[in-house]
């Protein structure tokens, strides 16, 4: 049986050449990221994506919003939901420890001097012997962010700017702790799909981007972004846009499938020959398949495939058949969209219209 013991495993500490910056922070900022992009495949499995952006003064609205509602229980959605939430959670209390560190290496840890050695702190107290009151635990979340908000009260030139951002974004990392913190307490607790978007379009994504900006943490795309598209179109820049005003659920769900295609485009194109040949063969083979260039990556390798479906009168003829187009996907960089994020040209990507409907029924 395995036995833990020192030999076993590899430190992953800092980044090198960069001052006070947790590799696994970032590490977690990835997969939040991944993670929260990967709530579109799994509503649109459900056929939930299309409920979020209908009006409330369509009849159905009601009945979408249970839909929605019933959407909490299925277990895909809860496993990248809680993903999305622990990893943001996990990316900015390290972020926070790490702004903390940057003023002096210890103000990230816990303080002793609420202990119950009470020859401890008469000795602190009276000045005696100077003494290390720092122990080897690092603060909570919460302890963090007063502290990195309390800062700005030193009144010294030193003080990094990102205490001002943090402090005008309290509230957003209160309610990520407080989200975080319902999961574990009486069974799961989620928010709607819906308010997932609200929350990370508005709230956590711009400050993500504001605290990675003005932080130590700049300039390490490489260990969290994705690559870019071809069409050049950054997906976080576009759902945070999709946010503002009159929140577009379709834009957004269309950048998620986007962006998720972004971190899972190769790096390098030494097979795209053959995946290209490939996805020619099976549209050569299925009479139902269509081979599109890719507007992510720029591969002739998107696959559009195409039902038949019909009706009939009461004696069973025919009295409509139609061709639509039901789903995309890509063989080089695994873009999976379906009709429910509308048109891809209407987003601002270049490229024929994608969904075709063609009433096929001669007389
Ligand atoms: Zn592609």
């Amino acid at each position: 049986m395995f036995r833990l013991t020192k030999e076993h495993g590899r430190m992953i500490g800092k980044v090198k050449n960069k001052e006070n910056v947790t590799k696994s922070a970032l590490a977690s900022l990835r997969l939040a990221i991944k993670s929260y992009f990967k709530t579109y495949q799994v509503a649109s499995e459900k056929g939930i994506v299309k409920d979020m952006y209908i009006e409330e003064v369509d009849a159905f609205y009601e009945f979408t919003m249970e839909r929605i509602d019933i959407f909490c229980d299925n277990t895909d959605y809860q496993e990248v939901y809680l993903q999305c939430i622990f990893h943001f959670h996990h990316f900015f209390e390290l972020l926070l420890k790490d702004v903390l560190a940057s003023v002096h290496p210890k103000l990230a840890h816990k303080v002793k001097l609420d202990g119950d050695n009470s020859a401890i702190i008469l000795d602190i107290l009276l000045n005696k012997n100077p003494q290390d009151l720092t122990e080897d635990n690092t603060a909570e979340f919460m302890t963090s962010l007063n502290r990195v908000i309390n800062l700005m009260k030193l009144n010294d030139t030193t003080i990094p700017i990102i205490s001002k951002i943090v402090s005008d974004n309290k509230q957003t990392l209160v309610d990520l702790n407080q989200l975080r913190n319902r999961v574990w307490h009486k069974g799961v607790y989620l928010l709607r799909i819906n308010e997932l978007d609200q929350f990370i379009s508005q709230n956590v994504l711009p400050l993500a981007v504001r605290c990675l900006n003005f932080s130590n943490y700049n300039e390490l795309e490489s260990y969290w972004k994705y690559k870019e598209a071809s069409s050049s179109l950054d997906p976080i820049t576009e759902i945070i846009r999709s946010g503002q005003g009159q929140i577009d659920y379709k834009r957004i769900a269309f950048f998620k499938a986007y962006g998720l295609a972004c971190y899972t485009m190769p790096a390098w194109e030494f097979d795209v020959n053959q995946v290209e040949e490939r996805a020619h063969a099976i549209g050569n083979a299925i009479p139902d398949m269509d081979v599109v260039t890719c507007f992510v990556c720029n591969k002739k390798t998107l696959l559009v495939s195409t039902e038949t479906d019909f009706d009939t009168d009461e004696e069973g003829a025919p009295v409509s058949i139609w061709v639509k187009s039901i789903a995309a996907e890509c063989l080089n960089c695994s873009l999976k969209i379906f009709p429910d994020i509308g048109e891809p040209q209407s987003h601002g990507v270049e490229c024929d219209e994608m969904w075709k409907f063609e009433d096929v029924l001669t007389e």
